[in-house]
């Protein structure tokens, strides 16, 4: 590396090399020129279990108040990184936990295979699997699978960072560290909508929010609410985008000995009472394209139905609903819905959970970050998997994915505020911590040289202490211990 200028110093913590003029910081942000010294520019975040005050007796006369005691842990948040890991990790603090010796590596790693599985809670159609979802006009990533009650989007990812234009990666990692970080994105969909979402908060698609998860499929919302309708109609109908339902063909009507209405539904008819693609995808009724739910009648078959026959049509969310009866002509005639009909489909909306977009990060941490925590860095990704290492983010438990490498997954809103940086690579920066027993650490080649008490780790770092919920799982104990 060449010598910096007069009054610079050269960050190394990325391969970016930003020379910092003293007073400034680089390219990210995270690094400055502190008086001739590289700084990492935000506290190292810590948790806290059971912060108590400082008792009474053992006060000092300089006792500011802060929370202390209880065991606390080393997050990665603020931690810095060691890019090209030739060397150990920032942070490699020991701590005991119920008598077991501990050490956990700690570092901000730097990461171009991670992306986020986005759960969109909604029935609307969001667009085609396969759709490239845009950020700013640039390619961000995609739509795919329908769960249930759910869409899901993949968005980031090496691909986008890397492969594509300077400006597609830079929207990429822009538009990833927003989300990690809680921030709400605007996103559109080719041939599909317009979305809005943010961790933990309701999505908003086409410009309107969305309230409701659906209770179900319009098969299974048949089921569930078959008997609660028994007496008060005679036929219903629940439509739906995938599977609507129809109650006196399903097997529920069946079981419940209700006659058959007549009522022939357009689509295509799977089992009985079920049919597939009664309509279009999109934003109406049960994540259908239907406006008035009478299109999906084809009509009433004259030898079965009979004037005056009671139809509820609803969605499965209970957000739309209509109510006829049939007229001489046998034609649906709207009429006033009946308090006890109108009790059931208000239970469907009872019955829905609140819908939220849910945002995943998934990150590769078996490449040369493990080189931070051991100098054998096989002996880590088998630590992993033989469940004697627990892997953390910002403090989060991670889901570690079956198969090789080590690829983490977890839920942005269980990690502390701002946990996302970026370097101008691009790639994002995450915090990741790796927790063993001691005698393990020294089994896989660890850097045990460079132990330290936490106390002295964080004996000159700016830190900034957040308490861990009771009801978590404590991230510094030793894998498998959910306590
Ligand atoms: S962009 Fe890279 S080199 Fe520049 S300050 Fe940030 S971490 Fe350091």
């Amino acid at each position: 590396m060449s010598a910096p200028a007069a009054g610079k110093v050269t960050c190394d913590a990325c391969p970016v090399l930003c020379q910092i003029t003293e007073g400034r910081s680089g390219a990210c942000d995270r690094y400055a020129n502190v008086d001739g010294v590289l700084t990492r520019v935000d506290p190292v975040v810590v948790m806290s279990r059971a912060p108590q005050r400082v008792p009474f007796a053992q006060r000092q006369d300089d006792w500011d108040g802060d929370l202390v005691g209880g065991p606390v842990f080393v997050t990665g948040v603020g931690a810095g990184t060691t890019y090209p890991d030739y060397k150990p990790a920032p942070f490699i603090v020991s701590s005991r936990h119920e008598g077991v010796d501990l050490v956990t590596v700690v570092t901000e790693g730097i990461f171009s295979y991670c992306s986020y599985r986005i759960k969109v809670d909604t029935d609307r159609f969001l667009g085609p699997e396969c759709a490239t979802v845009r950020h700013r006009g640039e390619a961000v990533g995609h739509v795919t699978t329908i769960e249930y009650g759910s869409q899901f989007l993949s968005l980031g990812g090496v691909h986008h960072l890397t492969g594509g234009s300077r400006k597609e990666g830079r929207v990429t990692c822009d538009l990833m560290m927003a989300l990690g970080n809680r921030e709400a994105v605007d996103l559109q969909v080719d041939g599909g909508a317009q979305l809005r979402v943010q961790a933990g908060r309701p999505p908003v698609v086409d410009g309107v929010e969305e309230r409701r998860m659906r209770v179900g499929c319009g098969s299974a919302t048949i089921g569930i609410f078959a008997r609660q309708w028994l007496g008060h109609v005679d036929e219903v109908v629940v439509v739906d985008d995938h599977i609507t339902g129809v109650l006196t063909e399903h097997q529920a009507g069946k079981c419940l000995d209700m006659p058959p209405s007549g009522i022939r539904i357009r689509g295509r008819r799977s089992t009985p009472g079920r049919y597939f693609q009664v309509a279009r995808p999109g934003t109406g009724w049960g994540g259908t394209d239907v406006t008035d739910p009478l299109s999906i009648v084809e009509s009433f078959d004259p030898t079965i139905a009979r004037p005056g026959l009671r139809l509820l049509m609803v969605s499965t969310t209970g957000d739309h609903s209509a109510w006829y009866v049939l007229d001489d002509a046998l034609r649906p005639t709207p009429a006033p819905m009946p308090a006890a009909v109108t009790r059931v489909v208000e239970r469907i909306g009872e019955n829905c959970e609140p819908a939220v977009a849910t945002v995943l990060f998934v990150a590769g941490a078996g490449g040369s970050l493990r080189a931070g925590v051991t100098e054998n860095p096989v002996l880590l990704t088998r630590s992993v998997k033989e469940l004697l290492t627990r892997v953390t983010v910002g403090g989060e438990p991670a889901y570690v994915w079956p198969g090789g490498g080590i690829t983490v997954m977890v839920d942005v809103a269980n990690l502390p505020a701002r946990s996302f940086g970026w370097v101008p690579t691009p790639a994002i920066v995450a915090p990741i911590e790796f927790t063993m027993r001691r005698s393990d650490y020294a089994a896989l080649g660890g850097h045990v040289d460079r132990i330290v008490p936490v106390s002295e780790a964080l004996a000159h770092a700016a830190v900034r202490q957040l308490p861990w919920g009771a009801a978590r799982p404590w991230p510094g104990a030793p894998a498998g211990d959910a306590r």
